[in-house]
């Protein structure tokens, strides 16, 4: 895949990094509108750029394109999380019972370096990031089945959960201590059932904090005030 460096040296990669920061941040909130010229303008790149970035964002599901042309932050509705669940509960039982298949040949340490990333940005509160990372953590297991298909799926199931976790739920019930630690651990055994017993729980831990939760979806004007620190 071709990196187009501009005259700031920005590549496609960074910029599509940065926007992710500020999804995940609430400093662009679910549902919110995004402009070619404006981004364009922004990162002082060539609209050719932004719209390679918008692209992928899009194929991950992050970008929604409306039937107007406009391009918004994807704002799924807890129904929608709650089917993008099911499909999910369909699938990452069977990766991990996979992997637990397959856990001689397999290199962890991508995970564990995963694992300590995730405990760092809990240690220091940074919510955005955690609940980014917890996602990245099922691509992560995706990516070990070397299945690119089941990548990409996952790619786009996980990055829906990821905003509805945003949205709808409170920090404490949604990103479960230790359970990917659990689910990890009982793939490096090879233990199939105990791997996939975890991942159905862990699934349906996630599908209840959200579809419980009573917060209502981030309004932008307390995005903003947020961003001013009141
Ligand atoms: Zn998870
Ligand atoms: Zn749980």
């Amino acid at each position: 895949m071709s990196e187009n460096h501009n005259k700031r040296g920005r590549t496609e990669r960074e910029i599509q990094q940065r926007i992710l920061r500020a999804i995940f941040e609430l400093r662009m909130p679910p549902g919110a509108r995004l402009t070619e010229s404006v981004l364009a303008e922004t990162f002082s790149v060539s609209r050719t750029v932004i719209r390679l970035v918008i692209a992928r964002l899009t194929q991950d599901g992050i970008l929604v394109k409306k039937p107007n042309g406009a391009t918004c932050i994807a704002a799924p509705t807890r129904a929608e999380i709650g089917q993008v669940l099911h499909v999910r509960r369909m699938i990452e039982p069977v990766i991990v019972k996979d992997l637990s298949g397959s856990y001689k040949n397999l290199s962890f340490s991508s995970i564990e370096e995963h694992l300590k990333k995730e405990d760092s940005a809990r240690l220091s509160g940074s919510y955005g990031d955690l609940v980014r990372l917890t996602g990245e953590f099922h691509l992560h297991l995706a990516k070990l089945t070397g299945n690119r298909f089941l990548v990409d799926l996952i790619a786009q199931l996980q990055a829906l959960v990821c905003l509805g976790v945003l949205m709808y739920t409170h920090t404490e019930t949604a990103c479960p201590e230790d359970e990917h630690r659990q689910i990890a651990d009982a793939i490096m055994r090879g233990d199939k059932s105990l791997a996939v017993e975890r991942m159905i729980h862990h699934l349906d831990h996630i599908e209840q904090a959200i579809l419980s939760s009573s917060k209502n979806h981030v309004q932008f004007s307390e995005t903003l005030k947020w961003l001013s620190g009141k």
